[in-house]
């Protein structure tokens, strides 16, 4: 790109909903993390694919995914999962959704490269969070046969029973499955006798299952919220209006387009008239 065109360009950020600075910059520790990767292993002459679509359907039925980054070095093989969130911190140290996107990642490449090893990382910056886990093809490919692959086809099948857990949060069926809401509604019908009445030792209990139980119970409004705005109408309930809290994240670019409209509508009335 020359660079009159490069000036010219129009900035796209402007447009993004979403967009905010620390966005920007999570991003570009990111992008420094990939390179300073690849600058490792330059003289290698690694491969990189970004957003790559990997297929582990081999063991779990009809599974696929996008893993946000491989990279290729000799025999080893760097699956890389960049993670915005800030609300649970997690390690990449025997976790199954890294090693299922490396068997993906192993389905694709290990037939056209020779790899032996497997290191898969979690990028998660906003906790200053660089986890890293490494096994070799074999160990992988192990779990993969013995673990992965009987528990999938038992969950395919409709078999097996559901297990919640810390784990039920970042489940896409966590606002209305039926294992979570029995396992949650069971604390709802502990004998809430007056706290002086309980004993220490129940107090003790309850109070680490409480978050677990509010956030099940918050999950659940989120979800029939969410429905109703669809059009869903649940009985007894109908949506109204609430006080929005939302924040502008830039004050003065949003002064500054307040303005620009008031010129804008000025201009108009004057055309009209
Ligand atoms: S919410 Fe239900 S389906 Fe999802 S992980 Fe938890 S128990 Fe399993």
């Amino acid at each position: 790109m020359d660079i009159l065109s490069a000036v010219c360009q129009p900035d796209i950020r402007e447009n993004l909903d979403y967009y905010n600075k620390e966005m920007e910059d999570c991003t570009d520790y990111y992008r420094d993390y990939i390179n300073e990767l690849l600058t490792e292993h330059d003289e290698r002459k690694p491969l990189m694919f970004v957003e790559q679509r990997v297929d582990f359907s081999r063991f779990v039925k009809e599974g696929f995914g996008t893993s946000d980054c491989i990279i290729i070095d000799n025999d080893t093989i760097f699956v890389i999962d960049f993670k915005y969130g800030n609300g649970v911190r997690v390690d990449a140290l025997n976790n199954s959704q890294m090693m299922i996107y490396a068997i993906g990642a192993l389905e694709m490449f290990d037939g056209i490269f020779d790899i032996n090893h497997v290191v898969m990382t979690i990028f998660q910056p906003r906790l200053e969070n660089v986890s890293t886990f490494e096994m070799t093809k074999d160990e992988l490919y192990n779990w993969a046969f013995t673990v992965l692959k009987p528990a999938a086809d038992m969950a395919y099948q409709g078999a097996g029973t559901l297990k919640c857990g810390d784990h039920c949060r970042f489940c896409k069926a966590k606002a209305n499955c039926r294992a979570r809401a029995e396992y949650n509604l069971k604390l709802a019908q502990y004998d809430f006798k007056m706290p002086d009445t309980l004993e220490d030792i129940e107090i003790e209990s309850l109070l680490g299952k409480l978050d677990g139980f509010i956030k099940w119970a918050e999950g659940i409004k989120e979800y029939a919220l969410k429905e109703a705005v669809k059009g869903k109408k649940w009985n007894g309930y109908k949506l109204v209006e609430g006080k929005s809290s939302r924040k502008y994240t830039d004050e003065k670019k949003v002064a500054e387009k307040i303005i620009k409209a008031q010129k804008e509508v000025r201009r108009a009335s004057q055309w009209s008239c």
